[in-house]
């Protein structure tokens, strides 16, 4: 159902419908796509809402495919947790996001994305201190991304996080309130932060009710002594209402989209005077 192109790329027939053949075709691309130099990380700033000066960047991957042009995240990194291209995509998104820190300046931290098959790989700890020792930059600038899904029910997971995070590298729970055992998971996670999932902060609409899971991430977060980062900011209504809540740090497109590391260090400049 497929065969290569002139170019040594799949060629996606009408008919490759199923998953699986799908998947297979897009895994052996990704399996290449780093030595064709398709792969490139972007930065998205992490704002204080009130000043607007920059805390941090998250790091997310983008593959333009040789031959179908940009493929999404949500479309790709599935496929890659699933044949474990993850791992060493996920560790050179790492050393892309280090080396990033200077561009980015004035202590602020580097978020990147951990991976539920990366937590299990056993040499994690060791490979994220490396990639930081590589590039210099002191552990407390590290923010590791990880969803509630890939903690539960993950001893191992967790145990590399307390190492992590006793090495001065901060964790931040992604997509939080979208899991279902958080709750009752998240009084003994290792974590620092809690990111407020986008769908609970586009229900922002000045209600009580559009405002409950919100304010309830907030309130569970100041008790357990957690800093909150709303994500998918897109309006000043969302701002304004996520300060009055007590969530005064935020990430989308009200502040900025994710940026190539020049647009990244023109947006610092910009938004930072000395
Ligand atoms: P995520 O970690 O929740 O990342 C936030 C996503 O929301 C990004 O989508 C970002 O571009 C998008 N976003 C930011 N601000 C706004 C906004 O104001 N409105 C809306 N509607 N969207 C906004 P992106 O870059 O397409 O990434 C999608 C997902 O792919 C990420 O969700 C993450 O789960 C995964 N991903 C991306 N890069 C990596 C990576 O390097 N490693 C791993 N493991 N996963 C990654
Ligand atoms: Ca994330
Ligand atoms: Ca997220
Ligand atoms: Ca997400």
């Amino acid at each position: 159902s497929k065969r290569a192109g002139s170019h040594g790329f799949t060629v996606y027939q009408p008919g490759m419908v199923d998953r699986r053949s799908a998947d297979a075709a897009l895994a052996g691309d990704l399996d290449q796509a780093l030595d064709r130099d398709e792969l490139a990380v972007v930065f998205q700033p992490i704002v204080d809402t009130a000043s607007g000066r920059t805390l941090g960047a998250e790091a997310l991957l983008r593959w333009e495919h040789g031959a179908r042009g940009p493929i999404r995240p949500d479309a790709f990194i599935p496929v890659a947790e699933r044949t474990g291209a993850i791992i060493p995509i996920g560790l050179w998104v790492l050393e892309q996001a280090l080396a990033q820190a200077g561009t980015l300046g004035g202590g602020r931290y580097l978020s990147v994305n951990l991976s539920p098959r990366q937590l299990r790989e056993p040499t994690i700890v060791r490979d994220v201190l490396a990639a930081l020792a590589r590039s210099g930059v002191p552990a407390g600038r590290l923010v590791l991304e990880i969803t509630e899904s890939a903690l539960v029910d993950d001893g191992n997971g967790i145990a590399a996080l307390h190492e992590l995070r006793a090495h001065g590298v901060r964790i931040a729970v992604d997509d939080f309130g979208t899991g279902f055992s958080s709750l009752q998971y998240l009084t003994r996670l290792p974590c620092d932060i809690l990111k407020i999932d986008r769908s609970f902060v586009a229900e922002l609409d000045g209600s009580t009710e559009g405002a409950a899971v919100t304010t309830a991430i907030v309130y569970l977060a100041n008790v357990l002594g957690l800093r909150t980062i709303a994500e998918g900011v897109e309006t000043r209504e969302q701002a304004a209402e996520l300060r009055s809540l007590g969530c005064e740090t935020g990430q989308g497109y009200l502040y900025a989209k994710p940026l190539s590391p020049a647009g990244l260090a023109e947006h610092v400049k910009e938004r930072n005077p000395a």
